[in-house]
């Protein structure tokens, strides 16, 4: 039997968790989501957590890594970077490969604020960046019923999978 080596479709699972600290804009899908206590997500780019997680779902579908790879946090040229922007490297890397979006699926484990009102515009800069429909892009968000750091409201995490199909 020969070794399977080139499938039409492959799946990738990311995962990212940021700390919410005082004075800082919380970015969630490109948007600014205005926490109620003014609390937003601390890291060294914009630490957007959903776009962090799908960046780390594409990659890891064709074996590439992690986001930490490409765009290392000990590198200042990332500081304070906007994560769309890197998506948009990532999303070349894919291409470049002969690969494309057959659609993605994300989860926010979020506390506060409510996500809802803001998921259309976050399908809408996810859908531009990554010139795919928003049908094809699946955002929900649960509260972690008070539990672990979600719950405690010390960070925001995201799950994230993806599924590319060879072009
Ligand atoms: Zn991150």
């Amino acid at each position: 039997m020969t070794r399977r080596s080139s499938p039409q479709f492959r799946i990738g699972n990311g995962y990212d968790i940021h700390r919410l600290v005082k004075d800082r804009d919380l970015i969630i899908g490109g948007v600014n989501l205005h926490h109620p206590d003014n609390l937003g997500l601390d890291g060294h780019s914009d630490a957007d957590v959903l776009i962090h997680s799908i960046m780390d779902a594409l990659l890891g579908a064709l074996s590439l890594g992690d986001i930490g790879k490409y765009f290392p946090p000990t590198d200042e040229k990332w500081r304070g970077a906007d994560s769309l922007f890197l998506l948009s490297k990532v999303i070349e890397l894919i291409r470049k490969d002969g690969w494309e979006i057959n659609n993605i699926d994300s989860v926010l484990v979020v506390e506060k604020p409510k996500i809802m009102p803001y998921v259309k515009s976050m399908k809408k800069n996810i859908s531009e960046i990554l010139n795919i429909d928003q049908n094809l892009i699946g955002i929900k968000a649960t509260t972690n019923e008070k539990l672990g750091p979600e719950g405690r409201e010390e960070g925001i995490s995201c799950h994230s999978v993806v599924l590319l199909e060879k072009k």
